[in-house]
């Protein structure tokens, strides 16, 4: 028997919803290229020891769930009603499996719970209360949900509110409009996988579930095609059924991963915006040959990649 040894390459993103250039300081310019550069070598020290593209991308995207900078996990946005609720999950591309949170109050890391949920497969998908408690029993962090909450993002909310209240709220920055986490990866055996976890938007409606956690949507791997992971509106991911059109591109088309991820962020998301409140959109994608694409629509996205030879960090055009 013949095993495919593969260059390993792991991709990630902190969101679309950048800061934008002139008001990104020195030292959270420094902060977020930090973080990066940390998520990049958690999960690629997990490929370089032979281990799963899913183990990679799960620590890709915990060590962002850490870090403030980024909306998921300590740090994430807050619903309306001034609390968090957290959505993520996890596929891999070899298996066909997947799991995902959605609406989870207390999950300190709800990517790890997402990678849980995909071993198991039944069930796949577990929602609020009834997801804490899945990972309760089973040994994960659970913390209080005000844990998660930091100073700017309760500024953020305030903002949101009153632009509510004084009808200006399509004119938010992207800043305050948008955050995730995701990750791709390509591991030594040839196998995809992708992670994703967000807090959502700032000031989402209670019980609001956008496309981080829907497979297909905020979220796709498969060894044929590529793994990707989305940050944006996620009704319009959900409408498109974004990363399942990516792969279903490649797969019957025979696109090019640059070519399928390109008319979905700068040909469809684009026009749906046009027709809806901003379709602000970005993904990391890594597809069956180590390619790498990480497209935006947004005057910024965290981003990188990483292989062997080299490290890459960016947030705006660069
Ligand atoms: N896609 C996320 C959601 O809709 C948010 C974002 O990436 O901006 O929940």
């Amino acid at each position: 028997m013949t095993t495919t040894r593969r260059t390993p390459v792991l991709a990630i993103h902190g969101g679309c919803g950048a800061i934008p250039k002139d008001e990104l300081t020195p030292d959270l310019n420094r902060a977020a290229r930090d973080a990066l550069r940390r998520a990049l070598q958690a999960g690629f020290s997990v490929l370089t020891a032979g281990g799963p593209a899913t183990d990679a991308v799960t620590e890709a995207v915990a060590v962002m769930e850490d870090d403030p900078v980024f909306n998921a996990g300590y740090g994430a946005a807050l619903n309306r009603d001034g609390y968090h609720e957290l959505d993520a999950s996890v596929m891999d591309g070899a298996a066909g499996l997947a799991g995902a949170v959605a609406g989870a109050r207390r999950i300190r890391h709800p990517v790890r719970v997402a990678r849980a949920l995909a071993e198991v497969a039944d069930p796949l998908l577990l929602i609020g209360e009834a997801a804490d408690e899945w990972a309760r029993q089973r040994g994960f962090e659970v913390v209080d949900n005000s844990f998660f909450t930091t100073p700017s993002r309760r500024e953020a909310l305030e903002r949101m509110l009153e632009r509510e209240r004084e009808g200006t709220l399509a004119a938010a920055p992207e800043r305050d409009k948008h955050g995730t986490v995701g990750a791709a990866a390509l591991d030594l055996h040839g196998h995809l996988a992708a992670a994703t976890s967000t807090g959502g938007y700032t000031a989402k409606p209670t019980g609001r579930i956008g496309d981080s956690p829907i497979i297909g949507a905020g979220t796709w791997a498969d060894d044929r095609t590529c793994a990707l992971s989305g940050t944006g509106k996620g009704e319009f991911f959900i409408r498109r059924v974004l990363g399942h059109e990516i792969h279903a591109r490649m797969l019957y088309q025979g696109a090019a991963l640059s070519e399928a991820t390109d008319a979905m962020i700068h040909g469809e998301m684009m026009a749906l915006g046009k027709l809806g409140s901003g379709g602000g959109a970005g993904l990391c994608a890594v597809d069956k040959d180590g390619n790498v694409a990480l497209p935006y629509n947004t005057e910024g996205m965290y981003r990188g990649w990483i292989t062997a030879d080299e490290i890459y960090v960016a947030i705006h055009e660069e």
